[in-house]
């Protein structure tokens, strides 16, 4: 009988960790190869531990892990970028650890290869670390992390009557994910306002590289109100389809286009 491969490579962003044991640590990983998978790092918390900086939140490691009992164990591990701007600014931290939690709680331990979405990742915590506003790169993450889990908004046509959207303000529905017609949104319940300008500007975002999206200068008025309207979307996909087998299936099914 030959033995099961006892070792093995990663390439990953570290999304959370919490303490496990007396001295060890519980490693939750976005891995390029596999997902989203949880190792143990034995020792990590004693003050002399080689591998305990390469494993903090956000930060893009090489690691050998073995294969343990229950979970996998760090044997080795090499930082390939620790995003240092990160480390001593709160609020890039923040946005670093919004990119890292929306990633977590949208995704399961399943081992499929995820090069799509660990890309994104890291592109966007290179962003998030490197530029003076991080507002853009969490924006642009929302919206291309839409893209991977086959939720891409409907912006150019009524998701209810596919009419084309006139240039007037418009209705968004989180059910229908997309916009609705004034005409067929009067009276429906559920929906939120969007106006012309923002769904310009989420139009322009969702059609457009990062290097164009960043050449638009919404108002502060449109920038707060498309946060807002984003977040809100996410907020309300992770309450209606996690933990349903509808929603994996819709996430594979995105990935074979
Ligand atoms: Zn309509």
């Amino acid at each position: 009988m030959p033995r099961p491969e006892r070792s093995f490579r990663v390439t990953a962003v570290v999304l959370r960790h919490a303490d496990w044991g007396e001295a060890d640590r519980l490693l939750t990983l976005f891995t390029r190869e596999m997902g989203k998978l949880r190792a143990v790092a034995k020792g990590v918390r004693k003050v002399r531990s080689r591998k305990a900086g390469h494993l903090e939140p956000f930060t893009h490691v090489r690691l050998q892990l073995a294969k343990g009992r229950d979970l996998p164990i760090v044997t080795q591990a090499e930082t390939v970028d620790a995003y240092l701007p990160l480390r001593d600014d709160l609020i890039k931290t923040g946005y670093a650890a919004y990119a890292a939690e929306l990633l977590d709680r949208f995704t399961y331990e399943e081992e499929i290869e995820s090069s799509i979405p660990f890309r994104l990742l890291v592109e966007t915590l290179g962003r998030i670390s490197q530029e003076s506003d991080a507002w853009l790169a969490a924006r642009y993450y929302e919206m291309r992390l839409l893209d991977y889990l086959g939720f891409r908004p409907q912006l150019f046509r009524c998701a209810n009557c596919e009419a084309a959207i006139e240039p007037v303000d418009q209705y968004f529905s989180p059910l229908a994910g997309g916009v609705i017609c004034p005409k067929c949104g009067a009276g429906l319940p559920g929906l939120w306002t969007i106006s012309m300008d923002e769904l310009k500007y989420l139009r322009h975002f969702q059609r457009s590289s990062y290097a164009e999206a960043s050449r638009a200068h919404p108002s502060a008025e449109v920038k707060k109100k498309v946060e807002t309207l984003m977040q809100a979307f996410f907020t309300y996909l992770l309450e209606r389809e996690l933990n349903t087998p509808g929603f994996l299936k819709r996430i594979r099914n995105s990935n074979e286009n």
